[in-house]
C-alpha cells in the first residue's frame, strides 16, 4: 500500500536533515482481555511453543547483524525464550485455566520477581524476560513485534513515543532520524536525541495511521530536525530542499571554534549535557569546555539493581578522564517523574512530577546518595578531575544543606544546586550563599512555572521558555549570583537554543550546557551579538507581555545571519 505526501509540522528538538527508509516502532501488545480462558491445554502448550520459538528464531536473526554488544544481549534473550523452565511455568498457568495471553504474562511476572529477589546480574535479566514477554505476547496475538525494529538499512525511527531507555539504545549510525508523534520538547526522549546528534522532531501529531505506516512497503520520509519539519514521500524537490538548508546551516556554522564569547569578548561557556560514559567520550572529542550536566541517572535506566560503588566509581573515572582538565558537572541521582528507576521505586503516586523527585527521592533513600557520593569522591582522588557535583529539585535551604554537608565531607571540591523549581530560583540569593554553584533546569523551571506537565506535549505553548513569567524566573536566579558573586549556569534545553542562549547571556548566565550538537550554533549566535545587544534582548524579553511577543522583540534585534543557525 502505497502511502500519499504529506507535509507535517512538529517541534524540532534536534536540528540537522535527514531522509530515508521508516521504521515503525510498535508499541508492547499488553494482555489480550478478550481471550477466552484455556480449555484445551495441550493445544495452548503448543501455541505458547510454538510463539516462543518464533521469539528465539527473530532474535538469533536479528543477531547475525548486530554489534558485539547487542549480539551478547539479543542471545542472552533468546537463550531465556528457549529456557524449559519458562515453558513449564507458563503450562502451569494455562492447566490453571489461564488465557493464552494472561498465561505467559502471569508466568513471566513470576520468574522476573524470582530474578529481582536475587538481586545484581541476575536482577537485570529481568528486563529481558519482559522483552520475552511482549514478544512472545505479540506473535500469540498476531501483532507486530514491539519495540525498535531491526533496521536493515538507516531509517528514520517514527513512534507515537519512545521511552528514553529505548532511545539510549538506537545506533546513530543506523537511525537517521526520529519522528515522534506525541512528546514534549523537553522530555528525555527529546533530549537523548540531541545527545546522540540524531535529527529529531516530536509533536508531529497524527504521524499517519501507524499500521498503515508499517505496512507500506517502501516507504520514505524526509526530516528538518531544526524546525520540526516532517515530509510523508517526499518529492526529489522537497529532498533538495532540505540538502540545501542543510548546506546553508553546515556553511553558516563553518567558522564556529573555540570558546564561547560574544562579538565583544565576553565570555559564556560551552559545555555538553551527557548521560553515559559513550556520551562523554563523543562530547570530549568535539570543541567544547566541558560538560555542564552529567544526568546520572541515565546511566542506571532499565535497571533492576542499585549499581555498586566500584561500578559507580569506574563509570565515573571514566567519564571524568575523557574531559582531561575541562570541567565536567555531575548531576546526582534525579529519578522519578518520567524517569523512574525500578530500585529507587516509592511507590505510586498520584503527580510523580510534583512527588518524591531528584533530591526528594535521596533524602527518603540516603543510601543511594551516600554511595553515589563515595563514588564520585573515589574518582575525583583517583583523576583529580575538575569536578562539580550538584542535586536536582533544590526548594528549600535545609535540602541545600544537607546536601552540601554530604558532598564537601566526602572531599568533593565545588558544590552546587539545580534551580529547576520557582522557590529556589526566588530565594537563590539565600540558597547561593552555601553552596559554591547554581544551574538552572530551565526545563523544570518552565514547568513548574507555569505549572505545565512537561510530558504533555499538549501544553509545549506553557512550557515554552519564551514565557516571560519563566525568564523572570531566570532573572531572578542569576541576581541570586550577583548578589553573593557565584557562579550560575543554564543547563536546560534552552540553553542550546541558540536565539535563548542571547536572552540568557543577557540575563547574566555564565555558562550553557547542551546537547553537544547544539554548541556550534549557539557560539556562532553569540559571536554576531555583542554583551550590550544581549542585555537589551533581555530587558525586551522579560518585560514582553506574551512568549510570542518576547520572541518578535528579541527578532527584530538579532543578526540577520541567525536564521541559517536554526
Ligand atoms: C531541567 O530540568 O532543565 C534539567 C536540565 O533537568 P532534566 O531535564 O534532566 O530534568
Ligand atoms: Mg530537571
Amino acid at each position: 500500500m502505497a502511502v500519499e505526501h504529506r507535509v507535517l509540522l512538529g517541534i524540532g528538538v534536534s536540528s540537522g536533515t535527514a531522509h530515508g527508509a521508516i521504521a515503525v516502532v510498535s508499541p508492547a501488545p499488553g494482555v489480550d482481555t478478550h481471550e477466552p480462558r484455556t480449555d484445551d491445554v495441550d493445544a495452548a502448550t503448543q501455541q505458547v511453543s510454538d510463539a516462543l520459538e518464533t521469539v528465539a528464531t527473530s532474535l538469533l536473526e536479528r543477531a547475525e547483524h548486530a554489534s558485539e554488544k547487542a549480539q551478547e544481549i539479543l542471545n542472552a534473550t533468546a537463550k531465556m525464550a528457549r529456557d524449559r523452565g519458562l515453558k513449564k511455568a507458563i503450562v502451569k498457568e494455562l492447566k490453571n485455566g489461564s488465557g493464552l495471553t494472561r498465561a505467559i504474562s502471569d508466568a513471566i511476572q513470576k520468574y522476573a520477581d524470582m530474578f529481582i529477589e536475587l538481586g545484581g546480574y541476575m536482577a537485570e535479566r529481568a528486563t529481558d524476560l519482559y522483552d520475552v514477554r511482549d514478544r512472545a505476547i505479540a506473535v500469540a496475538r498476531g501483532l507486530p513485534m514491539p519495540g525498535i525494529p531491526e533496521l536493515s538499512e538507516p531509517s528514520i525511527i517514527v513512534a507515537r513515543d519512545l521511552a528514553p531507555a529505548e532511545t539510549a539504545t538506537l545506533d546513530p549510525d543506523k537511525a537517521l532520524g526520529i519522528v515522534i508523534a506525541e512528546g514534549g520538547p523537553t522530555s528525555h526522549t527529546a533530549i537523548l536525541a540531541a545527545q546522540l546528534g540524531i535529527p529529531a522532531a516530536v509533536r508531529v501529531g497524527k504521524v499517519v495511521d501507524f499500521a498503515t505506516l508499517a505496512q507500506a512497503e517502501g516507504a520514505t520520509m524526509a526530516l528538518d530536525g531544526g524546525v520540526g519539519e516532517v515530509i510523508i514521500a517526499p518529492s526529489q524537490e522537497d529532498i533538495d530542499l532540505l540538502t540545501e538548508r542543510s548546506e546553508q546551516r553546515e556553511a553558516a556554522l563553518a567558522d564556529s571554534h573555540g570558546v564561547g564569547m560574544t562579538y565583544d569578548g565576553h565570555r559564556v561557556a560551552l559545555l555538553a549535557n551527557i548521560g553515559t560514559a559513550d556520551d562523554a567520550k563523543r562530547a570530549a572529542e568535539k570543541d567544547l569546555e566541558g560538560s555542564g550536566l552529567f544526568r546520572t541517572e541515565f546511566l542506571f535506566l532499565g535497571r533492576e539493581a542499585a549499581p555498586s560503588v566500584e561500578e559507580q566509581t569506574e563509570v565515573y573515572k571514566t567519564v571524568f578522564e575523557a574531559f582531561g582538565k575541562r570541567r565536567i558537572t555531575v548531576r546526582t541521582l534525579d529519578a522519578g517523574a518520567d524517569k523512574p528507576l525500578k530500585f529507587a521505586d516509592l511507590g505510586e503516586e498520584e503527580n510523580p512530577a510534583l512527588g518524591r523527585r531528584g533530591v526528594r527521592l535521596t533524602r527518603i533513600r540516603e543510601d543511594l546518595m551516600d554511595s553515589q557520593l563515595e563514588a564520585l569522591a573515589a574518582a575525583y582522588k583517583a583523576t583529580g578531575a575538575d569536578v562539580r557535583v550538584m542535586a536536582p529539585m533544590i526548594a528549600t535551604m535545609e535540602e541545600a544543606q544537607w546536601f552540601a554537608d554530604k558532598a564537601r565531607a566526602v572531599g568533593l571540591p565545588s558544590v552546587g544546586i539545580m534551580i529547576e523549581v520557582p522557590a529556589a530560583a526566588i530565594n537563590s540569593a539565600q540558597l547561593l550563599s552555601i553552596v559554591d554553584f547554581a544551574s538552572i533546569g530551565t526545563n523544570d523551571l518552565a514547568q513548574y512555572t507555569m505549572a505545565a506537565d512537561r510530558m504533555q506535549g499538549e501544553l509545549a505553548s506553557l512550557l515554552d521558555v519564551w514565557q516571560p513569567a519563566v525568564l523572570r524566573m531566570i532573572r531572578s536566579a542569576c541576581q541570586g549570583g550577583t548578589a553573593t558573586g557565584k557562579y550560575v549556569g543554564v543547563c536546560g534545553e534552552a540553553g542550546g537554543d541558540p536565539l535563548l542562549a542571547l536572552v540568557l547571556t543577557g540575563l547574566g548566565v555564565q555558562s550553557l550546557s547542551m546537547a553537544p550538537t547544539k554548541v556550534g550554533a549557539v557560539r556562532a549566535a553569540l559571536k554576531l551579538h555583542d554583551l550590550s545587544t544581549c542585555q537589551q534582548m533581555a530587558a525586551y524579553a522579560v518585560d514582553a507581555p506574551t512568549a510570542n511577543d518576547a520572541r518578535a522583540a528579541v527578532e527584530k534585534l538579532i543578526h540577520p545571519d541567525v536564521k541559517f543557525l536554526i
